[in-house]
């Protein structure tokens, strides 16, 4: 279960899951018996405040706390203005 925001600068406590959002991401478990192995889900959160600027990615090293792209840049082509 998760108790506190998976920012580790910041590990607020959490209260209320409607705050802030949740990752959840498929871990595969290390089994001694290859038959035996299992995927499980995993949950992350982050609170309100680092989850309007941070995000969670799931990479071959873990699970890594990323910046979230800014929103301007996902509204479409960035306009340069050239001098002509
Ligand atoms: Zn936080």
């Amino acid at each position: 279960m998760v108790n506190n925001c998976a920012n580790p600068k910041c590990a607020k406590p959490l209260h209320y899951l409607r705050e802030g959002r949740v990752f959840a991401f498929e871990i595969a478990e290390p089994a001694p018996v290859e038959e035996k192995r299992t995927r499980r889900l995993e949950h992350f959160w982050l609170c309100g405040p680092c989850s309007q600027v941070m995000m969670l990615t799931q990479s071959a090293d873990g699970i890594r706390l990323v910046p979230r792209p800014a929103l301007r840049f996902t509204n479409g082509p960035i306009k340069t203005a050239i001098a002509s």
